[in-house]
């Protein structure tokens, strides 16, 4: 056998397996058919909880963002803030190169430009052909294979699992532009513009990224909405020059039936580990590389197949299960006039004296959460902040 574990994708699922299998000791490779970070698709918006699953340098992100505006389609908007919880974002090429040689760190190798054409199970472990650019296809031997080639896995294709059919389909750009004080991520929605999700706009690093998704339908492409929005707001966020356009799929219907086959597993996108409801990714693909890390290296240990009975951690799956019924009645009843309705009455509730005390607590105890601001209030936190008094 050429290798313990061979790693098929350089994204966050499989740079992420790669360094946990091998600070265990094991003989890993990971293979990428581009170099890394070369090819992004992900946005690169980091909820706080990423941070538990790996302690990334906090250099790699932008300034914290603790407020978010909803725009329905009709106009109204309500924003929020949160005094405690953040969200970061990330200089996605330097986080994978980061990742990278902390998995070379810890033993790993690392092939770029290697593009897995196919794979074969055979009675002792995995046999995989592989190619680079201009070389003749190869072959390597491994105990164990994990798939974490993102929504159009490839080891699903050669392991004959059923094709995932359900995706969103995004795309974004970073316009140059000066990024206003105390920015948060604004979110837009409407059938026109994203069907069955939204758009947004994100303070980045020397702009704003700006984005669409949804799901495909006649009359629709990601790319027009994306034109539209730019021209609807470029006056409004001073957008200038276009730096980068990329755009990708992401799984939308949760996790795939099957994510082990034999001496297979797949991971991250590959396994449709996407939030249905939120389509983000990152802090789930995290959590399960470290949930399939563990699963593998225990089983070459002790070649127990029912350790693969419960690929996901119980608590992920309920949530991933509870997400998408959301998402199911969303698409279901996410209709424009739903939405214009909703932004009207949501914001006038939350500031009624009754509903601002269950939400956020009286004046003796005071929880922690997401609360509506006015644009134009001040951003001093004063006692609305929820802080505890004499915190
Ligand atoms: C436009 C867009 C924006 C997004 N924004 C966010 C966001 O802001 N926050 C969030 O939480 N989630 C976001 N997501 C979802 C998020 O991208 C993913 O959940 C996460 O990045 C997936 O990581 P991954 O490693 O599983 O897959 P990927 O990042 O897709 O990595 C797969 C890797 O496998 C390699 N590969 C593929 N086939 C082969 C092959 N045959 N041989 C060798 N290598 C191969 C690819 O080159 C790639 O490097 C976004 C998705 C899209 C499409």
């Amino acid at each position: 056998m050429d290798y313990d574990v061979v790693v098929i994708g350089g994204g966050l699922a499989g740079l992420q397996t790669t360094r946990l299998l091998a600070m265990r000791g094991l003989k890993v490779l990971c293979l990428d058919q581009n170099l890394i970070g070369e090819v992004i698709a992900v946005t690169g918006l980091f909820v706080q909880e990423a941070f538990e699953e790996l302690p990334f340098p906090r250099h790699l992100f932008g300034d914290d963002i603790s407020r978010f505006t909803i725009h329905a389609p009709g106009g109204n908007t309500l924003t929020v803030e949160h005094p405690h919880y953040r969200f970061s974002v990330a200089d996605m090429p330097a986080v994978l190169d980061w990742m990278a040689r902390e998995a070379r760190h810890a033993g790993a190798e690392i092939r770029e430009r290697h593009r897995l054409m196919d794979l074969k199970l055979t009675d002792s472990g995995v046999e995989l052909l592989v190619q680079y650019p201009g070389g003749e296809p190869f072959t390597l031997e491994t105990r164990f294979v994990l798939g974490a080639d993102g929504p159009r896995s490839v080891v699903a294709a050669s392991l004959g699992l059923p094709r995932y059919r359900r995706f969103l389909h995004g795309v974004e750009e970073l316009r140059a532009a000066d990024v206003r004080e105390g920015e948060g991520i604004h979110w837009y929605f409407g059938r026109k513009l994203a069907p069955g999700y939204l758009a947004w706009v994100i303070p980045a690093a020397g702009g704003y990224q700006v984005g669409v998704a949804g799901h495909q339908r006649s009359g629709w492409s990601p790319a027009r909405a994306l034109d539209g929005l730019i021209d609807r707001i470029t006056d409004e966020y001073g957008l200038g020059a276009l730096v980068f356009r990329r755009g990708g799929v992401i799984p939308s219907r949760g996790p795939r039936p099957v994510l082990v086959k034999q001496r297979v597993m797949l991971v991250g996108d590959a396994a449709g580990l996407v939030s249905p409801l939120t389509a983000g990714g990152i802090h789930y693909v995290l959590q399960h590389a470290r949930r399939a890390a563990y699963l593998v290296c225990r089983y070459l240990e002790t070649d127990d197949p029912k350790l693969f009975r419960r690929p996901l951690p119980p608590e992920l799956r309920r949530r991933l299960i509870l997400k998408q019924a959301v998402r199911t009645v969303y698409e279901t009843f996410s209709y424009d006039w739903m939405v214009n309705l909703g932004m009207t009455i949501v914001p006038a509730v939350l500031k009624t004296r009754f509903v601002r005390r269950a939400f956020y607590g009286s004046s003796r105890y005071v929880i922690r959460t997401w609360k509506p601001i006015q644009e134009e209030e001040s951003r001093d936190p004063g006692d609305e902040t929820g802080r505890v008094p004499g915190e």
